[in-house]
C-alpha cells in the first residue's frame, strides 16, 4: 500500500449543536490527485481547514505527512512548523495584494518563507511559467479571476510542498479559466500530493486518480476513480448493428456470461458478469453472422450516477 500524506480517522467538528463533521475517515495516498467532492456545506472548508492547522477539530485524529495535526499525544494548537514548511495551502477565498504584480507576489511569499535570493529568482520564474503569468506585467488588481486562482496556486507552491491543499479552486471561473486552473492542477501529478475540494463532478474526473465523497459531513465513498465508477461485478456493453439485432440477440442468450439483454430497434444493451469474454466473443458473434456492425462499447457507470446515488437529495450542483 502507498504511505499516507493525510491519515483522518474519526474526524468531527461541531459548530454548538451543529455537527459540521460527523466522524469521518479519509485516506490520501502520497502522490495522488485527490478529489474532495461534496456539495454546498458538506464540510469540505472545515476539514481543510484542520488539515492546514487553521482550526481545531471537537474529536477525532488527523495526520498531514506523518505528522499529528489532531488527537494524537503530540498535536499541537496549529500545524507544527516543521509540517507547515511542506504544505502549501489555497482557502476558498484568497487575499492578494493588488499593488503588486505576479512577480512581486511570489518573491513576497517566499521570502516568508525565508527562501534563498537565487534558489527564490528560479523558483517564481518557474511558477511564472506553471500558471502562465510569465508574460504578464500588470498589477494584480487588474487581474481576472482565472489569473488570481493560477497565481494563488502558484504562491501555495513556492515552498515546494510536498502537500498541497487547494479549496474549491475552480468554483468561480468560466469553462476557460477552470480548464486552465485543472491543466496547472493536473500539471503536478508526480511532483507533488494534491488534495483539493469542489462540487464539481467533471473537475474530478477530469484531472483526480483518487476521490473521496462528502456529504452532510460524512464520507459516503473513498478510493480510486476507477473503482468507483466501474462496480466489481457488473459489466455494461451497448451494441449497434444497421440489421438484424434479433439474430445477434438469439446467439448472445446462449452466452453462459450473459446477465441481462435488451432489444431496442437495432442496438442492444447487455449486462454481463465477466468483463472481457463479451469484448472477445461479441464481436465474432456479428461476424459470424455477417452482420454490418455500427458500434460496440464498453459502459462506464458515470461520476454523476455515483454521485447521485450516494449523495442525498441528490443536488450537488451550486
Ligand atoms: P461550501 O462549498 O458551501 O463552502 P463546504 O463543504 O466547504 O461547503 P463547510 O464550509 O465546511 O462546507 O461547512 C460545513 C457546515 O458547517 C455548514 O453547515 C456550515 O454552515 C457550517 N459551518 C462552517 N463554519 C461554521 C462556523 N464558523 N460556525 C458555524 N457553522 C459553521
Amino acid at each position: 500500500m502507498r504511505p499516507l500524506a493525510v491519515r483522518v480517522r474519526g474526524l468531527t467538528k461541531e459548530y454548538g449543536a451543529h455537527r459540521a463533521l460527523d466522524g469521518i475517515d479519509l485516506s490520501v495516498p502520497e502522490g495522488a490527485v485527490y478529489g474532495f467532492l461534496g456539495p454546498n456545506g458538506a464540510g469540505k472548508t472545515t476539514t481543510l481547514r484542520i488539515l492546514s492547522g487553521l482550526s481545531r477539530p471537537s474529536r477525532g485524529e488527523a495526520q498531514v505527512l506523518g505528522v499529528s495535526v489532531a488527537g494524537g499525544d503530540d498535536a499541537g494548537e496549529r500545524l507544527p512548523a516543521a509540517a507547515l514548511r511542506e504544505v502549501g495551502y489555497l482557502p476558498d477565498v484568497p487575499g492578494f495584494y493588488p499593488w503588486m504584480t505576479a512577480r512581486e507576489f511570489l518573491r513576497f511569499s517566499g521570502r516568508l518563507f525565508g527562501i534563498a535570493r537565487q534558489e527564490l529568482d528560479s523558483r517564481v520564474d518557474a511558477l511564472l511559467d506553471l500558471s502562465g503569468l510569465s508574460g504578464v506585467r500588470g498589477r494584480i488588481g487588474g487581474f481576472s479571476r482565472g489569473m488570481r486562482q493560477r497565481l494563488g496556486i502558484a504562491q501555495a507552491l513556492v515552498n515546494a510542498p510536498r502537500l498541497l491543499m487547494l479549496d474549491e479552486p475552480t468554483s468561480a471561473l468560466d469553462p476557460m479559466g477552470r480548464r486552465d486552473v485543472l491543466d496547472m492542477i493536473g500539471s503536478l501529478r508526480g511532483h507533488t500530493t494534491v488534495l483539493f475540494s469542489t462540487h464539481i463532478l467533471t473537475d474530478v474526473e477530469r484531472v483526480c486518480d483518487t476521490v473521496g465523497i462528502l456529504d452532510s459531513g460524512r464520507v459516503v465513498a473513498e478510493g480510486p476513480l476507477s473503482s468507483l465508477t466501474m462496480p466489481r461485478g457488473v459489466h455494461r456493453f451497448v451494441l449497434e448493428v444497421s440489421d438484424g439485432a434479433d439474430r445477434i440477440e438469439s446467439a448472445l442468450r446462449e452466452r453462459s456470461w450473459l446477465a441481462g439483454i435488451s432489444r431496442q430497434g437495432n442496438s442492444l444493451s447487455l449486462t454481463a458478469d465477466d468483463g472481457t469474454a463479451p469484448q472477445r466473443e461479441v464481436p465474432a458473434i456479428v461476424s459470424e453472422l455477417g452482420l454490418p456492425l455500427v458500434r460496440f462499447e464498453t459502459l462506464e457507470t458515470s461520476l454523476e450516477e455515483v454521485f447521485l446515488g450516494l449523495v442525498e437529495g441528490g443536488g450537488g450542483g451550486r
